[in-house]
């Protein structure tokens, strides 16, 4: 069959996600000599189209010489085949709620397994909430913001799936914000905006990611308002992501930012240490690898910026457990990861700290590290001194030399200090997250 022999070699060329998205959706069928490769809508068919047409006309040549058509819709039925012309929808439009619509939604990332833990437990609910009672007041739109890696687009596919299991005819579509905005510029070139329009008439829940990539944009934001305004009062459920606050967008226009605000905006923020050994473990589950929990720990503890990283580390350990056939230990572990971590802590330095955070409380890197003790330079130096001790591998002597020359206890004291306070101060930890997060980048 040459579609599969294809898929099998673009699956070895692209990335996974891609696969996912843009190939696995399609269906293959024989119209006379040529293979016909039917997408579930026309952004799919346009992007295979633009992507990976040239290169699926190679592969096909190669399996069996045949040519190769794109179309839109289910496969053709046989007996539509008999007589009558084939009907090929033009656009998702037509589909029938007797056939259900197959959007583009990865079916992978669903509920059961996302780790939940206090970083993302809100951001979870409400996607659930969304998937439960899509269109509902309360949480429309859904807007699911934080820095990457942190399960954004996990927890939209899983609303995405949710609705999906509860309604197997609910027709989702999950776009990414550059082909929203791709999909709208070609339809204004070939003078379709209407029927662009129109496709987002009969959906029931329209999933955008990464917004902030509107920023700047403004007739596909103008366009968007639209078709944000027009799924809202139809009361479809809009999911939205963005990688910060949508108020902290430059380039986003105000009447967008403010409907954003309407329904329930939620903050993923990054997993504590006990919810990154959580998703470690399931992720090595997933697949099919046994992870011992203090080799979890050991990769939570190095890897603690997002979960991609964690998951770059988790593939890369047990592909070659598998590959060599050893089991996950604590060594094999260390020395299969050693590259890794050591590209990781290059990348930290007590000096890149120092300058971070002095930047973060707008201080001058001499006053933070000089003999001043007044609290708004003392706490700052203390914040720096922790986060040396966290993110670096040096000893408490070496911090305290690189911090003017100051005694190890010194360093030892802000370490529990800093923790101490943190228990109880929500601005502190918030400021020591986002410094990790921007350190870790
Ligand atoms: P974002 O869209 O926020 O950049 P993703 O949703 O793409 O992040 O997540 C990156 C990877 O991390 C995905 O493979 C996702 O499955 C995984 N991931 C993130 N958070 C979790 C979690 N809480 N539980 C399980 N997997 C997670
Ligand atoms: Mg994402």
């Amino acid at each position: 069959d040459v579609w599969p022999a294809c898929l099998r070699y673009l699956e070895a060329e692209l990335p996974p996600e891609d696969v996912l998205t843009w190939l696995k959706p399609l269906q293959a069928d024989r119209r006379d000599d040529a293979l016909v490769l039917y997408a579930p809508n026309a952004f799919v068919r346009d992007e295979v189209h633009r992507r990976y047409l040239p290169r699926i006309r190679e592969l096909a040549a190669h399996f069996g010489g045949a040519d190769v058509a794109l179309d839109i819709g289910a496969m053709r039925r046989p007996e539509a085949a008999i007589g009558a012309p084939a009907t090929t929808r033009s656009s998702i439009v037509a589909a029938t709620p007797a056939e259900p619509f197959r959007g583009n939604l990865d079916s992978h990332y669903t509920f059961d397994n996302f780790v939940e833990g206090r970083s993302n437990q809100l951001a979870r609910a409400a996607a659930w909430h969304a998937a439960q009672k899509p269109g509902e007041r309360a949480h429309n739109p859904l807007l699911l913001y934080g820095g990457t890696g942190l399960g954004k687009t996990h927890l939209m596919f899983a609303a995405g799936n949710e609705m999906r299991r509860i309604n197997p005819a609910a027709r989702i579509l999950y776009l990414r914000s550059n082909e929203f905005y791709n999909a709208f510029f070609r339809a204004l070139q070939e003078k379709t905006a209407d029927q662009f329009k129109r496709q987002f008439q009969q959906i029931d829940a329209l999933l955008i990611d990464d917004i902030q990539f509107f920023a700047g944009k403004d007739r596909t934001q103008e366009e968007f308002f639209h078709t944000f305004n027009a799924l809202f009062d139809g009361r479809q459920q809009i999911i939205l992501t963005c990688d910060r606050y949508p108020r902290e967008v430059d380039g986003l226009e105000p009447r967008l930012k403010s409907r954003l605000g309407w329904g329930l905006s939620v903050a993923i923020d990054p997993p504590d240490f006990e919810t990154r050994a959580q998703i470690v473990l399931s992720k090595a589950r997933e697949r099919g690898a046994l992870v011992p929990d203090d080799v979890a720990q050991l990769i939570a503890k190095k890897m603690r910026s997002n979960v991609r990283e964690l998951e770059g580390a988790i593939n890369k350990l047990t592909a070659q457990a598998g590959l060599l056939g050893r089991p996950v230990t604590m060594e094999f572990a260390q020395e299969t990861l050693r590259d890794l971590w050591r590209a990781q802590q290059q990348a930290i330095s007590i000096a890149n700290i120092q300058k971070a955070v002095a930047d973060y409380y707008g201080l001058q890197l001499r006053e933070m590290l000089g003999k001043k003790r007044t609290r708004s330079l003392a706490r700052p130096r203390q914040v720096a001194m922790a986060l040396a001790k966290e993110l670096t591998e040096h000893s408490l002597p070496e911090i305290g030399v690189a911090f003017d020359g100051r005694d190890h206890t010194t360093v030892l004291h802000a370490c529990r200090q800093i923790r101490h306070l943190m228990e109880s101060d929500g601005k502190l930890h918030e400021d020591w997250d986002k410094l990790i997060r921007k350190l870790s980048e």
